[in-house]
């Protein structure tokens, strides 16, 4: 086969703007792979939301190499022999690919590397994940940045993102190798299908990210500043899916953020603000890349004497969203239900479990990489960390969310709580984040039993609070090296 390359997708399902497809394109005819290797990443492998998104964004990402006259080669197995069987088959000489930063993505590269070579050819990576690379990033000593204001700032400073790239012209090789029917996969889950109704809240694939992005800069951004908190208002982009699989690229929505702000200049303040959150992005993904042990154990190494207790009907009722306490179990269904969980109410439950309730952070982190659609290594470990009061620029561990001034501040009318936990839609606002102080005829008349239809509190705000502020003090005098 003449001048043909292997496409390698990865993290980077899309078409458009994606610089190693474009590279690959200008060599020759183009033969675009998938696999699915599901032991890469050991305990990371990829979490059951996460493939269900999967499959659509492959089925997406399918139909558009179709309607460019090419087709997405499926091939399941492990990553590194699969290549080789593709190389050899297809007598592609190179492979083209996106650079990805978890820390299992290098060895593996390098693996890819040496097979490519080993048969001749060459195995090309470019960049395409994030807005800069992290080598490029550093503080004024050379060392990679802990603290996020100044990592951002540095940024900035940095020559401005290229401008995103159309979808290249994809020469199809003189005959296709076989590909294995996305339907064969068990991607989705059937009994029970606990993904039942997720076609019609998400649009998985290139199209739905740029939806998702243009209705969140024409409709919302300007109340995104304000209103990012609010996790009853539709404020936020959802656009992190998306971002998590490479449907649409951090540049692409850089300049199209930057564009808005050309022609609304009353939203700039806004749109720098989502601009940094994006920001956050690429900080989490720049210290896993640089620490990566990140997932696994504490930034700050004193945290690895944190008196975790481990109550294991305290996590399923955490798990299942019956603590107890109104806003935390409306964000745990919120993310059974959806695979998604608003940003303010991610941060409430993450303190709860840590905080009031003495769970190791990773606990909530490795439920979350099942559950979440979005769940991604980097900022699901920083977050977590971040909350949990271990990890780098993290929120410091006296800092005990209070969960019934949460949903009272940030949930005010309760139309958040209410949706999630409809056994207390009929409560009085009041009471709404602490039915055990309602009256009983408060209760009855809204139809709440608690311990019946609504669990009683599963710990006792203050006492927690002391709790957790006592097992912090047991770190003060730990010394590491
Ligand atoms: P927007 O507010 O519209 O932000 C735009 C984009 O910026 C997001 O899509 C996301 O890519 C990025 N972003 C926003 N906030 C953060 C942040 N704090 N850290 C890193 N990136 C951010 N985000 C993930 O993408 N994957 C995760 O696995 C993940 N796990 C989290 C776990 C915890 C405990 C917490 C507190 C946060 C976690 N986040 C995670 C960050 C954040 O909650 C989500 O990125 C955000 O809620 C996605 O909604 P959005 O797209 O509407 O965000």
């Amino acid at each position: 086969m003449a001048n043909a390359s292997l496409y390698w997708f990865r993290h980077d399902l899309r078409l458009a703007d994606l610089p190693g497809l474009i590279a690959a394109s200008k060599a020759g005819q183009v033969i675009p792979v998938f696999i699915w290797d599901e032991a890469l990443g050991g305990d990371w492998k990829m979490g059951g939301a996460s493939q269900w998104w999967l499959h659509y964004s492959l089925q997406s990402l399918a139909a558009d190499l179709s309607a460019a006259g090419s087709r997405l080669i499926l091939r399941r197995g492990e990553t590194v022999q699969v290549l080789a069987e593709l190389l050899a088959e297809t007598g592609a000489q190179d492979i083209f690919a996106s650079r990805q930063y978890q820390p299992w993505a290098a060895d593996l590269e390098q693996k890819v590397r040496d097979v490519t070579e080993s048969s001749g050819g060459q195995f090309k990576r470019y960049p395409g994940t994030l807005l800069f690379e992290p080598e490029n990033v550093r503080t004024g000593g050379g060392t990679p940045f802990k603290v996020f204001t100044p990592f951002w700032r540095a940024c900035l400073k940095q020559p401005a993102p290229a401008q995103p790239q159309p979808t290249p012209t994809l020469l199809s090789p003189d005959t296709w190798p076989c590909s294995d029917e996305l339907a064969s996969w068990p991607l989705c889950p059937k009994q029970p299908n606990w993904a039942e109704n997720w076609e019609a809240l998400w649009q998985p694939g290139e199209a739905g990210a740029s939806h998702a992005l243009n209705t969140f800069l024409e409709s919302h951004v300007d109340s995104y500043g304000d209103g990012r908190d609010f996790p009853a208002q539709p404020n936020t982009s959802r656009l992190s899916p998306f971002l998590k699989f490479g449907e649409i690229s951090p540049r692409q929505v850089w300049w199209t953020a930057q564009n808005a702000k050309q022609s609304s200049p009353d939203e700039a303040g806004s749109i720098d603000k989502f601009l940094s959150e994006i920001g956050w992005r690429e900080f989490c993904n720049h210290l896993v890349a640089q620490f990566p042990a990140m997932p696994d154990r504490a930034f700050n190494p004193k945290f690895e004497y944190f008196p975790w207790q481990t109550h294991s009907s305290h996590l399923v009722a955490w798990q299942q969203g019956n603590t107890g306490y109104p806003i935390v179990d409306a964000g745990m269904r919120e993310l059974w239900q959806t695979g998604f969980m608003h940003n303010r109410v991610r941060m409430v439950v993450a303190s709860f479990l840590t905080k009031h309730l003495l769970t190791h952070w990773r606990e909530g982190e490795q439920w979350f990489w099942d559950c979440l659609l979005d769940a991604d290594l980097a900022s699901n470990a920083c977050s977590w960390q971040w909350v949990g009061g271990s990890g780098a620029d993290a929120s410091p561990y006296f800092r005990i969310f209070n969960p019934i001034a949460q949903g009272e501040k940030f949930d005010k009318a309760g139309a958040y709580t209410r949706r999630w936990v409809p056994e207390l839609a009929e409560m009085p606002d009041k009471y709404l984040y602490k039915p055990w102080e309602a009256p009983e005829l408060t209760l009855r008349a809204a139809g709440v039993e608690l311990g019946t239809t609504y669990p009683n509190p599963i710990v006792d705000h203050r006492t927690a609070r002391e709790s957790a502020l006592e097992a912090y003090a047991t770190l003060k005098n730990v010394s590491v090296a």
